[in-house]
């Protein structure tokens, strides 16, 4: 008898982390202690299971393995396949990556942090910036101009032409397998738009990468879109906005887009694609929090992230729709008993303020560390940690409110390094690395982004000096840098939300909320 590493697995390591054992084409990663991945190694040599070579204590990890599901038995010899012997990837662990693969848009939305362009608006520049006055504007795109100067809703084009060639998103595929990406969310744009997507997902599944979600409009979410998935095996979960019942179109600058969502969460549902949603809170949808949530648990999507709306980019234009952040506070406070009331019906995250742990448990993202916990030296954010964005432009960026610093927003002019005092002199700005610039193997090794996702809350506190002596320091650790990126530019400065919420009584009113709440729950 012998042992044989299951055709799933492959045995593969990245720096400071060499003992992973990854299961193809899923999410899953597991980094065994370095004695028991040694024996593992040993038992994929074609060594007979009752050998003398293996000590006891090895052959009980073994056992463990093959209970674990890893390892099986075999009567003959069954050495590694060539993609199941080890391989080392030169760079830090990355789990997983946003990627947006096009800048273009199917939507108009008021909000649109991008300014993405539609499909034709890009044609018509492109073919401006080329030939400026060879011919006469075509119909369509005399009609898109006209509408554009005509009316507000249908803006002119002000993102940039920003769709990566084919090539170059194969590229960044082979960039991301030599890497040892392990899964994938593709996000836009529209991302569904791009006439090739398929022959990006056909080479995403050759290189091992999982797609896990697609982020969309739900627009082009249909039959023929899911079939080829469902033809390669796929059921990645469509992550749609959802911007409330009655108010979805006047927010997404298409009439009809709140039926075609919809259409497409049933469709999901009916076909057995998971689903998610996002929910941009501002004056005109406020009141229809609690309808939408319904509906969208009677549609079966799972999760529903709520936000306020974000001034900025083009939400410039409609920043009287916005609300402050008490008023999205207390909306969130009032709303909670009504959640409960009506049965919980997804998984529900209000900003940092609170996420429901199915309908008898909840958290509250904003609160990061236990008070006592001696929290200087973790990294600033432990999910940033794990995950890379890339914007339709290559900017490699921890998350996606953080593309702002890298895309949309051009003001800021110089960045503050980790660990330095606010009045200390400025150090020219530092970018993230760019993806059409350095190699992303490079990236994860050395570069901006990488010293950022490694700076530790000692620095931020040294940084913030007032949140150093701060009764909520480690329970808080500063709030998130995304929400700080769209705003401010000192990428290390405290999140004012994270901070209001601590300091004037948000946390202690909700906790107490909750504990009334889930008495009457169980
Ligand atoms: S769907 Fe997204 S990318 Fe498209 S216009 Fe709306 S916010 Fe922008
Ligand atoms: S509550 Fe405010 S001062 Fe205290 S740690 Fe958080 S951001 Fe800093
Ligand atoms: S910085 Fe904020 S938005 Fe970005 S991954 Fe961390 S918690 Fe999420």
């Amino acid at each position: 008898m012998y042992y044989k590493l299951k055709d799933d697995f492959r045995l593969r390591g990245w720096e400071l982390l060499p003992t992973g054992v990854v299961r193809r084409l899923s999410g899953n990663v597991d980094f065994l202690p370095p004695d028991i991945y040694r024996a593992l190694q040993k038992a994929c040599s074609s060594i007979p299971a009752d050998s003398a070579l293996f000590s006891a204590e090895e052959k009980k990890m073994l056992a463990e393995l093959c209970e674990a599901g890893i390892l099986e038995k075999s009567e003959v010899p069954a050495p590694l396949s060539d993609a199941q012997k080890y391989r080392a990837y030169p760079n830090r662990f990355l789990y997983s990556v946003h990627w947006a693969i096009t800048g273009n848009c199917n939507c108009r939305c008021r909000h649109c942090y991008m300014s993405a362009p539609t499909r034709t608006e890009a044609l018509v520049r492109a073919q401006a910036q080329e030939a400026p006055t060879l011919r006469q504007p075509t119909r369509t795109e005399a009609l898109v101009r006209a509408q554009a100067q005509e009316a507000p809703l249908l803006r002119p084009p002000s993102g940039k032409v920003n769709e990566p060639t084919l090539s170059d998103c194969l590229d960044v595929v082979r960039q991301m397998e030599a890497a040892g990406v392990r899964t994938v969310s593709l996000t836009g744009g529209e991302a569904l738009l791009r006439r090739d997507f398929f022959a990006i997902v056909d080479a995403l599944i050759d290189a091992d990468i999982l797609i896990v979600t697609v982020m969309s409009n739900g627009l082009l979410v249909n039959e023929k879109t899911l079939d080829e998935f469902e033809r390669r095996g796929l059921r990645p979960e469509f992550n749609m906005s959802f911007d409330g019942v009655g108010c979805h179109d006047w927010l997404r600058g298409v009439p009809g887009a709140e039926q075609a969502v919809l259409r497409a969460f049933s469709l999901c549902r009916e076909r057995g694609f998971p689903t998610g949603a996002e929910y941009c809170l501002h004056k005109g949808n406020l009141s229809a929090l609690r309808e939408s949530v319904k509906l969208l648990g009677e549609l079966g999507c799972q999760t529903l992230k709520v936000n306020r709306l974000n001034v900025e980019g083009e939400a410039l234009g409609i920043a009287d729709y916005a609300i402050t952040r008490d008023e999205e506070f207390q909306t969130y406070l009032d709303y909670i008993p009504q959640f409960y009331e009506d049965g919980a019906p997804l998984l529900l995250m209000l900003s940092g303020f609170f996420c429901n742990d199915g309908t008898d448990g909840f958290e509250i993202p904003f609160v990061k560390n236990e008070e006592d916990e001696d929290c200087g030296d973790y990294c600033l954010c432990g999910h940033a940690r794990n995950y890379m964005y890339i914007t339709a432009e290559g900017a490699m960026v921890p998350c996606i409110p953080m593309g702002s610093a890298e895309g949309g927003r051009q003001t800021r002019t110089d960045a503050l390094m980790p660990g330095q005092a606010p009045d200390a002199p400025l150090l020219p700005r530092r970018h993230f690395p760019n993806i059409r610039e350095t190699s992303f193997a490079d990236a994860l090794r050395d570069s901006y982004y990488m010293s950022f996702i490694d700076t530790r809350l000692r620095d931020y506190f040294a940084h913030n000096p007032g949140c150093a002596v701060c009764e909520y320091r480690n329970r808080c650790a500063g709030g998130c840098r995304g929400r700080v990126a769209g705003n401010k530019d000192d990428l290390l400065a405290r999140d004012e939300d994270a901070c209001a919420f601590f300091r004037q009584g948000w946390y202690d009113k909700v906790t107490k909320l909750m504990k009334k709440i889930l008495l009457d729950v169980r």
